[in-house]
This record gives C-alpha cells, sequence and structure tokens, in this order.
C-alpha cells in the first residue's frame, strides 16, 4: 500500500492534506515521493523556520540522541537549563517553562494567568475575534473563530472576545474578574492580520493601569519571523508573558513559555509539568536554532520582506481578485475575493509550497535564509498563477 492509502486507513482524517508525500528536505527545498523538488515557501507551517535539515541543528540532534535522549523532569539536565538561560538572555523573561506544542505554551500562559488571578478572585483572560491559540480545551476556549468549537462544548468559561485593534472594545471587557489579556501580535490562522503598534501599546498601558498580565501568542510570528528574533522586538512592546513553539526547535517539538521574573513565584513544585518538557535533543536542536538566528539572518528577512511585498503589490496591485497585500517581515498574506484553494493547487503543480487560510487568504511563511534566486522562482510562479 502507498502512504496515502495507509494513512487514509489508519489515521483519523482530522488534517485536509494535499495529494503530496513527502520525502525528504534541504534547506528551502523539500521532495516528493517521485523525486519532484518543491520550494517551500510555508516552511513546514513557520516550523523549518530558517530551513530544512539545518547541518548544525542536525548535528546537535545527533550528538545529543547518542548521549542522553530522555531523562524525566525528576532530574536536571544541562541542555534545557542551558536553552531557558539563553532565551532569558536574548529577550525580557527571567523564567522559562518547557512543553511540546504551541498549544500546551499557551496552556501553561493561562494556568500562569488564572493561578496569579486566584489570590483576588481574577481568572478571566481577554482574547481577540479570529485568534487561534490551539486546539487544547483551554487554548481551543481561547481561540474565538465558533467554527473550531463546534461539537467540543462546553469548554472552559472566562474568555471574553474583543475586536483585534481595536483599544475601546478591550475597555468595555474589563472587569474585576479579569486577570490578563491574551494576543497574537500577527494573527495567523486569522488570515495574517498585523496588530498596530499603537494598538499593542495602548494594551500594554492598559495592561499596566489594571493590573493585568499582558500576554503575547508568539507562536507563529517569532523566532526571526519579523525579522527580530521575538515578534515583541519588532513592535517596541514587552508582555509580561510569551509563548513559542513551531520554530523553536527547527522540526522537532519543543514549545515555551517565558514569564518576567516577577511571576517566578506563580508556579511552584507540582502545579504544572509534562513529561517530555525540554527534552535534551529536543532542547539541543533549539539552541542550535538560536544560535543560527543571528543578526545577518534576520536583516535577510527584512531584506526579503520588503522586497516581496514591494513585488506582490507591483504584480498583483491592480488585480480584481486582489483585496489586499499585508505581512510583516516574512509573514505575509494575500487576500482574494474569491476562494484561494485552486492558486495553491497551482502553485504546488509548478514547485511551490503555499497555503491558504480563512478561505481567501494565500499565506506565504518563507524560510528566513531564502536566497534571491529562491525568491524570483516563487515571484515568478506566483504571478503566473495569479495573472492568468
Ligand atoms: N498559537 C498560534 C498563534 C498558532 O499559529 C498555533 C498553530 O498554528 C498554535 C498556537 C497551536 O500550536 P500547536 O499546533 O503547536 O499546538
Amino acid at each position: 500500500m502507498d502512504t496515502k492509502t495507509l494513512t487514509d486507513q489508519y489515521i483519523f482524517n482530522t488534517y485536509k492534506r494535499y495529494p503530496l508525500t513527502i520525502e525528504r528536505a534541504r534547506g528551502s527545498w523539500v521532495w516528493d515521493d517521485r523525486g519532484k523538488k518543491y520550494l517551500d515557501f510555508f516552511s513546514g507551517l513557520a516550523v523549518s523556520g530558517i530551513g530544512h535539515a539545518l547541518p548544525p541543528v542536525v548535528r546537535a540532534i545527533r550528538a545529543q540522541a547518542g548521549k542522553l535522549i530522555h531523562s524525566s523532569n525528576l532530574y536536571f539536565t544541562e541542555p534545557a537549563a542551558l536553552l531557558a538561560k539563553e532565551l532569558c538572555r536574548r529577550s525580557f523573561a527571567g523564567k522559562v517553562f518547557f512543553c511540546n506544542s504551541g498549544a500546551e505554551a499557551n496552556e501553561a500562559a493561562i494556568k500562569l494567568a488564572r493561578k496569579w488571578g486566584s489570590k483576588d478572585g481574577r481568572y478571566e483572560i481577554i482574547v481577540f475575534e479570529n485568534s487561534f491559540h490551539g486546539r487544547t480545551l483551554g487554548a481551543l476556549a481561547a481561540t474565538a473563530q465558533p467554527k473550531f468549537h463546534e461539537g467540543f462544548g462546553p469548554l472552559p468559561v472566562g474568555f471574553p472576545v474583543a475586536k483585534f485593534n481595536q483599544i475601546d472594545s478591550v475597555e468595555r471587557l474589563i472587569s474585576p474578574r479579569t486577570a490578563a489579556i491574551l494576543i497574537e501580535p500577527i494573527q495567523g490562522e486569522g488570515g495574517i492580520n498585523p496588530a498596530k503598534a499603537v494598538f499593542l501599546s495602548a494594551l500594554r498601558r492598559l495592561a499596566d493601569e489594571r493590573k493585568l498580565l499582558l500576554m503575547f501568542d508568539g507562536v507563529q510570528c517569532s523566532l526571526g519571523r519579523t525579522g527580530d528574533l521575538f515578534s515583541y522586538q519588532t513592535y517596541g512592546v514587552t508582555p509580561d508573558v510569551l509563548t513559542l513553539a513551531k520554530g523553536l526547535g527547527g522540526g522537532m517539538p519543543i514549545a515555551a513559555m517565558l514569564a518576567k521574573e516577577d511571576l517566578a513565584h506563580v508556579l511552584g513544585p507540582g502545579d504544572h509539568g509534562t513529561t517530555f518538557g525540554g527534552n535534551p535533543v529536543c532542547s539541543s536542536a533549539a539552541l542550535a536554532i538560536l544560535k543560527l538566528l543571528s543578526p545577518k539572518l534576520l536583516k535577510n528577512v527584512k531584506n526579503q520582506s520588503e522586497i516581496i511585498l514591494q513585488e506582490l503589490r507591483r504584480i498583483l496591485g491592480s488585480k480584481s481578485h486582489v483585496w489586499e497585500i499585508r505581512g510583516v517581515g516574512l509573514m505575509i498574506g494575500v487576500e482574494l475575493t474569491v476562494p484561494g484553494a485552486p492558486y495553491v493547487d497551482a502553485c504546488r503543480k509548478r514547485g511551490l509550497l503555499i497555503n491558504c487560510t480563512q478561505t481567501s487568504v494565500l499565506r506565504f511563511l518563507p524560510p528566513l535564509a531564502l536566497s534571491a534566486l529562491e525568491r524570483q522562482f516563487a515571484l515568478q510562479v506566483i504571478n503566473t498563477v495569479l495573472t492568468r
């Protein structure tokens, strides 16, 4: 049986998969089971952020796997400790909690906010229309997109929904029960919607005045995507809590919840945990990724972004089926006035992997190490497919 048939027979049908079996990958490229090559302009959904199978990351994984794959969180392990130190050194944080996925990192943030607010009966976390925070029940309740909730109720309560980029809608929701605000600085699944800098600054002021935690979900938009290591640095607005996943392990499953040192006391032994959190092999991969996220690479993100946005506007700006072109760094969306799926298929047939979210937003998450030649190839395919 081929891979597709086996998958259909034995794996729950929870993903709408494209008809493509990927066998191997390197740098910005992936190969299918027939040897055809594709430019991964989607980076495995922002996971293989810099590129695939980066030699320093592969070396780190091999070396650590030969030494210690797992030991449990009942003991100390060096890679997790070093990774936490590096994340704190390069961010606002004083403490890190490691877990395995974006949803779990957000669950950790939700639990932190609830425990922090519990001393005075506060538990509500204000979230935003079109947000996406993951599929576990807490993260799902925080995800203000009703289509994801259908059939899974009752969900945890306490997630009032504000309008994105509208500060008065947030102010109106604050009550004696409010503990925190949770926001993606750039909504990904919601359709590549960047927050306005003034809005994030206003949220910071509001959180300070009303003594709330400001929590950023940086799962999709951090780790170099915006041209800075963390998206909050691009905006110049520092949160109290930041969640990371996707690009952190370069494909290894590792996620983290970062918090200011003042919040260190909130979670103590037994309050939270997960068996694989801070796994030595995943932590070693993440350490290698952080080393690769150098100022030179981040500069490449900003340069490539500027050229891609400029070119997309030049090629597509006047097309009647293109509604808007938007994005920050290498997180770019082209909103169409028609469904995007046929364009995704046409790009794939020409060797370019992209995706579509919210039915009509073509989403580009190119590798951060994208070269000029790769960019030209992608733009030429997009031009051919979208201007037909
Ligand atoms: N938060 C954001 C902003 C995301 O984009 C995603 C996944 O797309 C998640 C959380 C959930 O991450 P995971 O699928 O690793 O649980």
